[in-house]
């Protein structure tokens, strides 16, 4: 907002008109709000960015506000409405409006209700969310209600409670969600995992050594380093409490498809994962995995990407927190400048698997 306003023009004395009639013939949105121009044979005053017919530059007169125009005997244009909030300030007015309704209700607001008090056709209203928010209102109010439930079970003294304090009024319904929530019961988050049962091995692959670690609904950590030892405390500092279980002969088959997935990363990995994080944080990790092998973006990419173009540290930390190397390729985020940026396992590591991909 503050760059677009230094190039703004201002109707002082030394612009010429000559400029601001350029800026109308352009219809320029950015000089909305900046001047107005009336038009003597129409006798309406209209925004620079007016979609109306263009006047004739004869009949054409510039204002800096509208009580200048209107004590010029001028009205308002009936199709840009200079006089009005611009568009844009009306959105977001209304958007905030329907977050705040959202954050405050106790059950999930429908689109008709948030529509209804904004004044806009539910049709209308949903895109202009979307357009400002870059997820659906039924999106923001589902994320919002997670991030609560999270806080609450790790301050209430129960896990009823904390269904109710995050406005969910049944239990049935919350358990109902609480898997892709969570990715696990309620009662086992709470306790940081006591109940999951995490089956893993160490194996070795062309980047050194390999952790996998798979809960019942999938692969839950691929971890890579040098030593064995170190790999399986990264696990336990991990998932402090879950228990944690040698892998069987069966589970070698899962170790070798991931290795084997490890040294060929295009063919994707066919194992479902057992992703656990915020909804911020799927958010990103699902934006990663978007990434076509053997290309990158950057964090500010990737944060305009999942529509949240101001939350590039939170992206950073995101891909930070991720502990299913590969399969989620926090790998290709890399700086502005393209130069390869921090990674867990290693900057070595981020660029021989770059290397690969590229080849591949
Ligand atoms: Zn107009």
């Amino acid at each position: 907002m503050t760059e677009t306003r230094e190039k703004r023009l201002r109707p002082t004395a030394a612009d010429s008109d000559q400029q601001l009639w350029k800026a109308v013939v352009a219809r320029d949105k950015t000089q909305d709000g900046i001047f107005y121009y009336s038009v003597a044979s129409t006798g309406v005053y209209c925004r620079p960015s007016c979609s109306a017919r263009l006047a004739n530059r004869e009949n054409v007169r510039f204002h800096t506000t509208c009580e200048e125009a209107e004590t010029a005997g001028f009205r308002p244009c009936k199709r840009c409405k200079p006089n009005a909030a611009s568009l844009d300030e009306t959105h977001a007015a209304i958007v905030a409006a329907a977050c705040r309704l959202i954050e405050q209700a106790d059950e999930l607001p429908t689109l008709a209700d948030l529509a209804g008090a904004s004044g806009l056709s539910p049709f209308h209203f949903h895109r202009v969310f979307k357009a400002s928010t870059g997820v659906t209102p039924k999106a923001y109010a589902v994320a919002h209600r997670h991030a609560r439930v999270r806080h609450n079970l790790k301050q209430s003294g129960s896990v009823t409670e904390a269904i109710h304090e995050s406005g969910f009024n049944s239990s049935g319904r919350f358990y109902a969600c609480s898997d892709e929530v969570l990715g696990m019961i309620p009662s086992d988050f709470r306790k940081g995992g006591n109940n999951a049962e995490l089956r893993f091995a160490i194996g070795e692959c062309s980047l050194g050594a390999i952790l996998v670690a798979a809960s019942e609904r999938g692969v839950a950590a691929i971890l890579l380093g040098n030593d064995p030892t170190d790999l399986e405390r990264d696990l336990r500092d991990q998932f402090p409490n879950a228990k944690l279980v040698g892998g069987d002969k069966s589970f070698a088959e899962i170790v070798a498809k991931v290795v084997s997935f490890v040294e060929a990363p295009g063919k994707g990995l066919n194992l479902p994962l057992d992703v656990q994080g915020t909804a911020f944080q799927h958010r990103v990790w699902q934006a990663l995995q978007q990434i076509p092998p053997g290309t990158t973006v950057s964090y500010s990419e990737l944060a305009e990407r999942i529509g949240k173009p101001s939350a590039v540290r939170a992206v950073a930390s995101a891909c930070a927190a991720n502990t299913i190397a590969i399969a989620i390729p926090c790998h290709r985020v890399v700086r502005t400048d393209g130069s390869l940026s921090g990674y867990r396992w290693g900057v070595e590591r981020k660029r021989a698997l770059l290397d690969k991909e590229r080849k591949s």
